[in-house]
């Protein structure tokens, strides 16, 4: 049966995923998570996101995709012989970057939640983030979206709450769905596999904190009018 009031979140325990997560908590009547394993060093990141959904009441299903990371070898989060790139190259995506990996998660994603009956997707993914990935446009979820309701012959809606946010704007709903804290002290967003504030040089580490030493500081301006 089709539950009309229910959400699968592509959930990988970072900041952006776990805000998600809350957001469709709001939303729906009904949430799941699932969290892929793609060959990433940081088992551990699979970890948090089965703590964090637990805690939050969510079901939580792990699926293993690592075949993605035997295909295209080149990138620095799975392969550990290659430095990550600390900047994006000029002429290129930096080397955090995996090749199909978000259309790999969402076809995958579709299919789970077509058997629970469910057709609400949602993602983290943004186009204000810096790296451009190529995969996390509205171009390629609006197009993605097509294809899997052609695929399956189904009415899938993929949300992305955090497509224009930048990163500052992503604390501020955090904190907006009163999980502030939670999102500041339990997710993982570091390449370097520490909890919270992260190694705090890695590029991920370096535009989490940009955007939430922005946020604090408007908060306060706020807290002051
Ligand atoms: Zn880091």
């Amino acid at each position: 049966m089709k539950q009309q009031d229910a959400a699968l979140v592509c959930f990988s325990g970072g900041q952006d995923s776990t805000t998600c997560l809350f957001w469709a908590k709001k939303h729906f009547k009904r949430v799941e998570a699932v969290c892929f394993t793609y060959g990433q060093k940081h088992a551990l990141e699979t970890e948090i996101a089965r703590q964090i959904a637990e805690e939050a009441n969510v079901p939580f299903q792990l699926l293993d995709v690592s075949l993605i990371s035997q295909l295209d070898t080149h990138c620095s989060l799975t392969n550990n012989a290659i430095a990550m790139d600390q900047e994006k190259p000029a002429d290129n995506y930096p080397n955090t970057f995996v090749p199909g990996r978000n259309m790999v998660f969402l076809t995958f994603a579709a299919i789970l939640a077509r058997s629970k009956g469910i057709f609400h997707l949602v993602t983290g993914v943004s186009e204000a983030d810096f790296s451009g990935y190529p995969d996390c446009r509205d171009t390629f979820i609006r197009s993605l979206n097509v294809t899997l309701n052609l695929a399956m012959d189904e009415q899938f809606v993929i949300h992305t709450p955090l497509m224009n946010k930048n990163k500052c704007e992503v604390w501020e709903l955090s904190d907006e769905l009163g999980v502030f804290d939670l999102v500041r002290t339990r997710t993982l967003t570091c390449y370097n596999g520490i909890v919270a504030d992260g190694c705090g040089h890695c590029p991920a580490c370096l535009l989490r904190k940009r955007g939430l030493e922005e946020y604090l500081a408007l908060r306060a301006m706020k807290n002051e009018e």
